[in-house]
């Protein structure tokens, strides 16, 4: 059965279309953090953070089919929900970000950002980090550097090195750190702007999640955002997958303390429901509708804010980001138990359920353990949790279940972690 579906699909979709772990999954059915496949094998999710709220959670369902059922059209004509969400939303957020603009893919938010911004400033050029991942439509994957040796793959990017104080530049730490890291934003501002592109903006996650979750030195987002203004640009904060709760905050940018001037958002938003929006400043908005007519067929559309909405009411229901903060905490504790016992993890680094354990070779070199990342994944999938890894040499295992995840859950996630760590271990020792 499985080998027939490969075969249909690598047909159909191409060898290289991606997919999950060494033998791949085939899952039918999901249901709070779990996941089934087609031989009832149950899996804890700990990767997606799609399904915030939790898989098929029933309240969401409801309201997905109830609007399905009554009305689904465009959004130029009146209609209520799109309004009560949009308030709903946007009252969790800094006063300054009144104005939302609703799509259908993180990608396609972020597209809005860059245009927009492009619009206010008048400027082309875009800083973004040499880590990056913010989408795949032309003007966003312009900004690619994750998988492209930290080279953006467009015109009017220039690409910086994240701050990381777990492999600091030069070894630096503090200030000295944070004042490395803007100059060379001072250095990319020059470079865009003596190309004749001028500089419009940064966008970066405000977690920078992508990049592996790095520590950074407190105060370098709010200098950098300072640093950003003086030079006229704005600051684009990229929230697809910092915001609804993930970080022990509802929204990145809170948690990092520093409103940006636009941000985008998507995964979690409609728990799996394909909706995403771009949220700015009234003046930027004001100036971008004066200018476009931006329209959006399935942006905004009733269904989507109804269930857009039924995942705000169930995160305040359910007390989710008080769990964020509990679990993570519990989480926290049992990871750093775990690098005690093995150098294998040479970080542990997590922003509410947020985590990114960075394997190394060795403590003192910190050479990226990338194979044992990949066994780590592999062998835990096989014992019925399901993680992946990021960064740059796929080293860090990522830790980002949906935000219902219980104690019970964090215990068996911790004690099979533990295991397929002994289990790379003993094969180590095995091979010398
Ligand atoms: N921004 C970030 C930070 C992302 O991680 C992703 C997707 N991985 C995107 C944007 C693009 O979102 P989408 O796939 O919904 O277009």
């Amino acid at each position: 059965m499985a080998t027939d579906l490969l075969h249909r699909r690598h047909k159909l979709l191409g060898e290289q279309a991606p997919l999950f772990y060494q033998e791949p999954l085939h899952i039918v059915k999901g249901e709070g953090v779990w996941l089934y496949d087609a031989d009832g094998k149950r899996y804890l999710d700990v990767y997606n953070n799609v399904p915030n709220v939790g898989h098929c959670h029933p309240k969401v369902v409801a309201a997905l089919s109830d609007q399905a059922a009554t009305l689904n059209i465009h959004s130029r004509y009146l209609h209520d929900t799109i309004l009560d969400y949009g308030e709903q939303l946007l009252a969790t957020m800094d006063s300054s970000l009144e104005m939302l603009f609703l799509c259908c893919t993180g990608s396609e938010a972020n597209e809005l950002a860059l245009r927009m911004a492009r619009k206010f400033t008048g400027k082309q050029g875009v800083i973004c980090s040499n880590a990056s991942y913010h989408g795949n439509t032309t003007a966003v994957d312009a900004l690619a550097t994750l998988f492209n040796n930290g080279q953006p793959n467009g015109p009017h990017v220039e690409a910086v090195d994240y701050p990381n104080e777990y492999r600091p530049l030069q070894g630096l730490q503090g200030q000295a750190l944070i004042d490395a890291h803007l100059q060379q934003i001072r250095i990319a501002i020059t470079k865009l702007e003596s190309q004749g592109s001028g500089f419009a903006g940064v966008l970066f996650c405000p977690l920078l999640a992508n990049e592996g979750l790095p520590n950074t030195p407190p105060g370098y987002m709010q200098q950098m955002a300072d640093l950003v203004h003086y030079h006229g640009g704005l600051l684009i904060f990229d929230e697809v997958q910092a915001g609804f709760g993930r970080s022990g905050s509802m929204w990145g940018h809170q948690n990092v303390g520093v409103t940006p001037d636009i941000m985008s958002l998507g995964k979690p938003m409609g728990n799996g429901h394909p909706i995403a929006a771009t949220i700015c400043r009234r003046d930027i908005g004001e100036f971008f509708r004066a200018e476009v007519m931006y329209f959006n067929t399935f942006g905004g559309n009733p269904v989507s804010c109804a269930a857009g909405k039924a995942v705000l009411d169930v995160f305040e229901e359910e007390n989710l980001l008080n769990n964020v903060l509990n679990i993570a905490t519990y989480l926290r504790t049992a990871c750093l138990s775990l690098a005690e016992q093995y150098s294998l993890i040479g970080d542990v680094r997590n922003r509410g359920l947020f985590f990114a354990l960075e394997l190394v070779e060795d403590p003192v070199t910190k050479t990226p353990a990338s194979q044992a990342s990949q066994f780590i994944v592999n062998a835990m999938k096989a014992e019925g949790v399901l993680i992946s890894n990021i960064g740059e040499h796929g080293h860090i295992l990522k830790i980002r279940p949906p935000i219902c995840f219980s104690k019970e859950n964090a215990d068996q996630l911790v004690h099979c972690l533990g295991h397929c760590l002994q289990l790379w271990q003993a094969q180590q020792h095995r091979g010398t």
